[in-house]
């Protein structure tokens, strides 16, 4: 069975026309060049928890990215140099990271998804991303048939973007050179939420294994890790950065984190829940979740249409109150929100 549901969090999707699990890098090139001398549509499969596939499947070769493995040097001076295989779980890891005694990563404990799925978005949490600590990324070229090194410099990292999110069908990620800080002591915290939680002030440093603690506890409560009963692919929308005009039209008490490049980035969260989108609203099997208003899931029985149905409605209810249209975070395939 090439039953694409069954590999992704959300639990939606159609058939493959063609499955393959690529277990080596040489097999997941080969998968990759194959499909593309063909001309044959070709989805590369991480863990599948940023996806909304179609009810009708793919029309081609869907490849699984299930490449293992890592190296790493770690000395006292410059601090832990990890290579890992773009199959690799992100979370464990994470959790390998924070036993070898290396700081940075803890704030990014729970994520779902692979390695390789971790620059082409950019992932963060809690005011961390992991663009601060990517060294290199390998990547196989399909238009020129060759592997390429970038440095992190090069990879064109934004808010929950990269060159390999906006090139997608260009690049394969191979594999992540991670450049760790040896040390007990996390990050300063900078969200309140996880400060209150960890009992310490905005700006303390806590061991590492405590704030991964407190990371896996939050996200948990909120229905945000793999494995979870709730079926859902974590934030449907990513937060909003505006110009400072649209961030004064919105109502003073929204929330408002100044940027760098003078734009304001507002909560998409906040939006919804101000614009008339609660926990709980359902389009047929899909599901607005009870425990985190970004988070679509179904409920069982969802089809993908049900899902676009209720991303359609929120944004529009969000458009219509504050005039700001939602993006996706979730990555479509063969659906449009339009
Ligand atoms: P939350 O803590 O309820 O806060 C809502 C949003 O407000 C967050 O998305 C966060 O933006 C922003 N925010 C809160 N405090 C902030 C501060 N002091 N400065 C700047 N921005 C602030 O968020 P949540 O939905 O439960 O998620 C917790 C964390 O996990 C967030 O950082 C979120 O981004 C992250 N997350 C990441 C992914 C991903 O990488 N794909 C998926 C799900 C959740 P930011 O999104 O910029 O952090």
């Amino acid at each position: 069975m090439n039953n694409l549901a069954n590999l992704t969090t959300m639990h939606v999707g159609g058939q493959a026309k063609n499955l393959v699990h690529a277990k080596t890098e040489a097999e997941l090139i080969e998968f990759v060049r194959a499909a593309d001398q063909s001309k044959v549509p070709v989805l590369i499969l991480g863990g599948g928890s940023n996806l909304l596939i179609a009810d009708e499947g793919f029309e081609g070769t869907v490849i699984r990215v299930e490449t293992s493995g890592n190296s790493y040097e770690i000395d006292a001076c410059s601090g832990g140099t990890i290579t890992v295989a773009s199959g690799e779980d992100w979370d464990s890891f994470v959790d390998f990271t924070i036993e070898k005694g290396l700081a940075n990563l803890e704030s990014l404990s729970g994520i779902p998804g692979t390695v390789g799925g971790s620059p082409i978005q950019n992932i963060g949490a809690y005011g961390h991303d992991v663009a601060e600590v990517i060294a290199r990324v390998r990547a196989f070229d399909r238009i020129n048939d060759r592997i390429t090194t970038f440095a992190a410099a090069d990879c064109e990292f934004g808010y929950r973007s990269s060159k390999f999110k906006s090139e997608r069908d260009r690049w394969v990620i191979l594999d992540v050179t991670f450049q760790l800080r040896r040390g007990e002591f996390s990050l300063p915290i900078q969200y309140p939420e996880l400060a209150k939680f960890l009992g310490v002030e905005v700006g303390a440093r806590v061991p590492i294994a405590d704030v991964r603690r407190a990371v896996l506890e939050l996200r948990g409560a909120k229905g945000m890790l793999a494995n979870q009963e709730i079926w859902s692919a974590g934030s449907f929308f990513i937060n909003p950065i505006v110009s400072s005009e649209v961030a004064d039209s919105l109502p003073i008490e929204a929330p408002r984190w100044p940027q760098t490049d003078g734009r304001i980035k507002t909560s998409a969260a906040w939006l919804m829940e101000h614009s008339g989108v609660h926990k709980g609203d359902r389009v047929a099997g899909a599901q607005i979740s009870s425990r985190h208003v970004l988070a679509l899931s179904n409920s069982g029985n969802a089809s993908a249409n049900d899902i676009i149905e209720l991303a359609r409605v929120s944004r529009a209810k969000v458009k219509e109150t504050f005039g700001i249209e939602l993006e996706a975070e979730v990555q479509f395939v063969g659906l449009s929100l339009d």
